[in-house]
């Protein structure tokens, strides 16, 4: 399968020039056409991204399956979980202090103007409400019920139980099992290579939408709060990130970041780490270079529970408001705001504002709540698209960082060679 816009011929027939200028032209479009554009052109992007996750759970159930079967179970399989779980861990940690210093040092929320914003509706989203919940959730009760909702932890943990079963067949049956579902992974590989081809289209209809209903002066009043988050993500993607891919992985940024381009602008453009998985596990298989048996392992779990950006948001969030408040948050308040900002971006769904939703969770644990809070998260959610398109971007380039840098640790050599 070759990539369909690899680095060759004219520029304008290359796939992430093409999304550029879908973006670019959306908006434009947006900007000057207002509400109009945004009802004419936005059923063209609800139609890619209704694409995207038409694809996602059969190849998520498929990758994985392939993914586990062919590691093996035992040792094998527990040491790529550890360390798959380790670097998460490491570079979600990393992304919250990242927004705990840079909030703490520009202080937006002091003296902002909040009622001149307007407010939004939070969407309902289920988000555990404990750890020990988030855990017994993994395990579902009905797993074709869980691959309908979708409960994407859910489904992963079947598909790894599943995969390390067959891994303990005999030969025929495992060989037979193994060879189906690797079949039906090519496929909607292939599947998924037609759908992307339409994404300049799709691109051009999600931004113009944006651009069309929120304009531009929404986000006058918490200015210098999103610059604030944008700017602790950009940290967190353009040096964090690529110092673990050079001294994790021994792995140059540079060719990560271009081998990177198509989902990185599908995760911009969509806010969905869940909708861009189908692409983020094409990329960094076909042109990070990374195999399957680590890509299917380590991707899909990272779009589920692997949110740097989001977990940045989280802890950035909840200081942004409590300035707005003017209440002081201790040391150990600020501790408990690191932990749970870790821990709420485990547990946010990877779609559109489930960041903000889960917010909630964080703000709980220092007891921030009532009207007024309220009143900012509304204003927030007003402005939330831009700073959710940035934070998912930085979610899928640290689970592709993190795929990349396991294969290395695996001794596979031609990772990110050029
Ligand atoms: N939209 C983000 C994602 O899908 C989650 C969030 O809202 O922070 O990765």
């Amino acid at each position: 399968m070759s990539e369909p816009a690899v680095p060759a011929g004219p520029w304008y027939r290359q796939l992430h020039w093409q999304i550029f200028l879908g973006m670019g032209l959306g908006l434009a479009a947006g900007l000057v056409g207002g509400t109009a554009v945004a009802d004419r052109v936005g059923w063209l992007g609800t139609l890619f991204v209704r694409l995207l996750k038409m694809i996602i759970i059969p190849l998520v159930i498929t990758s994985i399956i392939t993914g586990v079967a062919s590691v093996g179970g035992g040792r094998s399989l527990g040491r790529l979980f550890s360390k798959t779980l380790g670097f998460y861990l490491l570079s979600s940690a990393l992304a919250v202090l990242t927004g705990l210093a840079v909030l703490n040092v520009i202080q937006p929320g002091v003296g902002a103007e909040i009622a001149g914003a307007h407010s939004g509706e939070l969407p309902e989203l289920q988000t555990a409400n404990s750890v020990t919940e988030l855990l017994l959730n993994m395990v579902p009760l009905n797993v074709i019920d869980a691959a309908a909702k979708p409960d994407m932890l859910g489904v992963i943990f079947f598909c790894i139980l599943f995969g390390v079963a067959i891994a303990g067949l005999p030969e025929n049956p495992r060989e037979k099992l193994l060879g189906l579902f690797d079949a039906a992974f090519q496929a909607m590989m292939t599947l998924t290579s037609g759908i992307i081809r339409l994404a300049p289209i799709g691109v051009f209809a999600l931004i113009a939408r944006v651009a069309g209903t929120s304009g531009l002066d929404a986000f006058r009043a918490l200015g210098l709060y999103m610059i604030s988050i944008a700017l602790g993500l950009a940290i967190h993607m353009g040096i964090t990130l690529p110092v673990l891919l050079r001294v994790l992985g021994g792995i140059s940024p540079r060719v990560h970041f271009r081998n990177m381009v198509n989902p990185l602008t599908m995760a911009f453009s969509t806010s969905s780490s869940a909708a861009t998985l189908p692409v983020t596990l094409r990329a960094v298989h076909e042109r990070v270079g990374v195999s399957n048996r680590v890509s299917s392992f380590v991707l899909p779990m990272g779009a589920t529970v692997n949110m740097d950006g989001t977990a940045l948001y989280e802890c950035g969030g909840v200081l942004f408001i409590a300035q707005v408040l003017g209440v002081d948050l201790s040391i150990s308040q600020q501790f408990v705001v690191v932990v749970t900002a870790l821990l709420a971006s485990i547990g946010a769904a990877a779609v559109p504002s489930a960041g903000l939703v889960v917010i909630f969770l964080v703000l709980e644990s220092v007891n921030l709540r009532g009207p007024e809070v309220d009143v900012i998260v509304g204003a927030m959610l007003a402005i939330d698209r831009p700073l959710d398109m940035c934070r998912t971007a930085t979610n899928v380039f640290s689970d592709s960082c993190g795929a990349a840098i396991i294969a290395r640790s695996e001794g596979e050599a031609g990772v990110d060679a050029a």
